[in-house]
């Protein structure tokens, strides 16, 4: 089935108005942790502490899915991000995929992970359709990344410091890559966190846009409670501005992000999340 990919609302600002997403909480576990995040509260990739009402089993996402359909039929695009990564819960991811795959092939599908384990299933996500995919990086330096994460699980084995941030690097870079080569349009999340990042911001972007990336989404560090980064100032406009104006340069800039929850669903800016959540809720009785 042909679908059409430009109508993807954060991928396509044009469509943010007629065109919608839902986000389907179907990945629980993480496979790092980072110093901003708190799953106690909920977390996603994209940064936005929140809370998912429910997490779903694969049949479940499918079956709310059928019943979002029916109340917002603007919605467009079908994706994962959270409340963990994706593809620390691989078996639910491509399950879910799967099921939207057969029963509504026609919407975009769409993962946003952290990159650490993605790179098994590149070639089954093109089978499946996902046209479009977020890597969150926020560091190209192991040095910088070794203070955003406090560790990185690779298997059974966990790496702290410096190695985590190296291994989590490597992937990263990988997968963008490997998505480039398969026709993917490529988002690069960046958090912006002062004190750790900001100057470092602009290596990212190019880093990224040399390896083909389509467009980087600069997110202001939200600080959680009981998180390393909680004490914080989240950064205002005067900082992010002038990082967007440079790395615009090198890379095409998302301005209207709206961080969004792992259980979002409807058009940004104008979330059902919590008039849905009785339809989430009886999906998963
Ligand atoms: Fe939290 Fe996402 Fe980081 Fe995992 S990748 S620790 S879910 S922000
Ligand atoms: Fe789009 Fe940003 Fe919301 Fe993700 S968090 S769905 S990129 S608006």
């Amino acid at each position: 089935m042909q679908k059409d990919t430009t109508k993807h609302p954060c991928f396509n600002k044009e469509t943010a108005g007629s065109c919608g997403r839902v986000h389907l909480p179907v990945a629980p576990k993480c496979n790092i942790q980072c110093n901003y995040c708190n799953r106690k509260y909920d977390c996603v990739n994209e940064s936005r502490p929140g809370v998912t009402s429910s997490v779903l089993k694969p049949f479940q996402a499918a079956e709310y899915m059928d019943a979002v359909l029916e109340k917002e039929p603007r919605i467009t695009v079908a994706g994962i991000a959270g409340p963990g990564d994706p593809f620390a819960n691989p078996e639910e991811t491509l399950e879910t995929m799967r099921l939207l795959n057969k029963k509504h092939p026609h919407l975009i599908f769409c993962l946003s992970s952290n990159g650490m384990g993605i790179l098994p299933y590149l070639d089954e996500l093109k089978e499946l359709g996902v046209s479009h995919v977020t890597i969150t990086i926020s560091a190209i330096d192991p040095k910088i990344g070794a203070k955003i994460y406090s560790w990185v699980k690779d298997g059974k084995v966990v790496y702290h410091g410096e190695k985590g941030a190296k291994v989590l690097l490597e992937r990263q870079l990988a997968a963008i890559k490997g998505l480039k080569e398969r026709g993917i349009t490529v988002k690069i999340n960046s958090i912006v966190i002062p004190g750790i990042n900001e100057h470092h911001i602009a290596e990212v972007s190019k880093v990224c846009a040399d390896l083909g990336a389509d467009i980087q989404n600069m997110i202001p560090l939200k600080p959680t409670a009981d998180t390393p980064f909680a004490d914080i100032i989240e950064p205002g406009h005067e900082t992010i501005g002038p990082l967007r104006k440079e790395a615009c340069k090198v890379i095409e800039q998302m301005t209207h992000c709206r961080r969004c929850r792992a259980d979002a669903v409807g058009l940004l800016g104008d979330d059902k999340s919590v008039a849905l959540c009785g339809t989430m809720k009886s999906c998963s009785e």
